[in-house]
């Protein structure tokens, strides 16, 4: 069976503890290969690898780290079947969605931040004949980068490119579940000649690998994408040492519907925000709030098409729902369908399990709508993360504006409507940290990135991230 390796100071290295998990895919429901079980051992050794590349890897012009960063991103096109092909079987996603959304992004990060950082400046504020500041922005040191399961090279990637893009040196940890393409980057970065513990990927458990990392003293900042409750956990043992923090969060995200909008182009649209990879991703919509003239003709047309979404193995191209990503995330998925219907809700279409013959202990989950409930439920105030969405009425904007906040988190949310001026006051009022108005999805790497309120803390994307991955400082020059 294939075992992974960690991939520290420039080589494969088994873990210290000579101890393996299992890796399932999420199709089959079988183990198809072992990833480490690494500990404080093996992260302690990874930050003393970045640790020790940081002078020189800071040291470089951009243009040099802007090189190295390129030959990356020119390799995982090179490799892009093949990653896509190892993401999907991995994460249970559809092949086709790894190959045009998954691969071709984390190629784009890459190339995004070597060329961003070419371009980046920083600041001189004039003081007339008393002198005049200017900023310093340097790289700081090691950085944690941590991410999830849902997109998984394309969020490690995320991260580690504007790290290394400002100067930093990098200790990744990818998510236990998803182990298998942070590890092909490993062998890219090491077929590019990236300098030996420049980039350091370890695999593991949070507890094992994720929290000796969080508290290592040589590790000044974390940039960490995943649940709320673990950004809560990585907040408190990060806050005694003061670490510069990065936090990616859940979310509840809404879409906002009014009567007047485009009712083909929102439906099309909609499927995609709720069922997309499942609904594994954090920008998926999941609380659905309709103007009540159309409200019925939504719950009738868009159940209707939800219930032709193909589920079946990733790999059949036909393919438009995957399996989702553990048999755990399976049950807790089920459960919070079960807890709908307590709450009062009324299962549309979806709600149950699917069997595929041919591969029965697949976890596949029907698409789900689910109508009838209120606001402050349980289900519609957790974050699923799966393919279920609810469905609401509202009569006025200021009630659409009130629902759509009512809940801790805000990441994201769509509005669709055709009045313009609505659009605009609407998406300014949202809770949220990206609004898209008639669209969903639409992403250009220069923008701001991150949620407000339990969505979490500070933002990336464009020179957001190389701003976070640097430490401002001030220079007064007398004249
Ligand atoms: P988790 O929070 O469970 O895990 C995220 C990462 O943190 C994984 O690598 C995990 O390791 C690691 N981890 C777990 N516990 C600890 C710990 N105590 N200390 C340090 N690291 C730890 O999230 P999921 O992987 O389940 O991902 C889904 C979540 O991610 C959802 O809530 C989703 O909304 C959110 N997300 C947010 C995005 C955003 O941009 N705001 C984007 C995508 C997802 P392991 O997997 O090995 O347990």
């Amino acid at each position: 069976m294939m075992q992974l390796k960690n991939y520290i100071d420039g080589a494969f290295a088994a873990p210290s503890n000579g101890r393996y998990l299992d890796n399932y895919e999420p199709a089959t429901g079988k183990v198809y290969s072992l990833i480490p079980d690494s500990d404080a051992t093996d992260v302690a050794r990874a930050v003393a690898a970045a640790k020790r590349a940081f002078p020189e890897w800071s040291g470089l012009t951009a243009a040099e780290r802007s090189k190295h960063l390129m030959r990356i991103a020119n390799r995982i096109e090179e490799r892009l079947e093949e990653l896509a092909a190892a993401e999907s079987r991995d994460n249970g996603k559809p092949y086709k969605l790894a190959c045009t959304v998954d691969i071709p992004r984390a190629r784009d990060n890459f190339a995004f931040y070597a060329t961003a950082i070419l371009h980046d400046a920083s600041e001189a504020h004039d003081m007339g004949a008393q002198g005049f500041n200017y900023t310093l922005r340097r790289p700081i040191g090691v950085a944690a980068c941590i991410s999830p399961w849902n997109l998984p090279l394309y969020l490690f990637s995320w991260k580690i490119a504007p790290a290394l893009a400002a100067g930093n040196t990098v200790v990744a940890k990818p998510s236990e579940v998803t182990p298998y393409t942070a590890y092909l980057l490993s062998e890219i970065v090491h077929e590019v000649g990236l300098p030996a513990g420049v980039l350091n990927i370890v695999h593991g458990t949070g507890p094992g690998v994720g929290e000796p990392l969080v508290i290592h003293p040589d590790v000044p900042l974390i940039s960490f994408t995943g649940g709320t409750a673990t950004g809560a956990r990585i907040n408190t043992l990060a806050a005694p040492s003061f670490k510069k923090l990065s936090l990616e969060l859940g979310g509840k995200n809404p879409n906002v519907i009014f009567a007047d909008c485009d009712f083909e182009a929102m439906l099309r649209s909609t499927l995609l925000s709720s069922f997309s990879n499942q609904g594994q991703i954090c920008l998926c919509g999941s609380r659905i709030l309709v103007e009540r003239p159309i409200y019925d003709r939504f719950v009738a047309e868009f159940s209707q098409r939800v219930a032709a979404l193909r589920v079946g193995l990733p790999q059949d191209p036909d393919t438009q729902i995957g399996a989702v990503v553990s048999a755990s995330h399976r049950d807790k998925i089920m459960s919070y369908i079960e807890l709908a219907q307590q709450e009062g809700g009324r299962i549309e279409c979806g709600g149950h399990r699917v069997t595929l013959d041919s591969a029965p202990d697949g976890y596949y989950i029907a698409p789900t709508v689910i109508t009838g409930l209120t606001m402050d439920c349980r289900t519609n105030q957790e974050e699923i993360f799966g393919p279920v969405v609810t469905v609401m009425a509202f009569d006025t904007e200021s009630e659409a504006l009130e629902l759509a906040n009512a809940t801790r988190y805000g990441l994201a949310a769509t509005v669709w409507t055709s009045d313009l001026k609505r659009a605009h006051r609407v998406a300014h009022e949202i809770d949220a940290g990206i609004v898209w108005i008639n669209s969903w999805l639409v992403r250009d790497l220069r923008t701001p990135f991150g949620g407000v309120k339990q969505s979490g803390i500070g933002r990336e994307g464009g020179f957001e991230a190389l701003r976070f991955f640097t430490e401002p400082k001030n220079i007064f020059v007398k004249l």
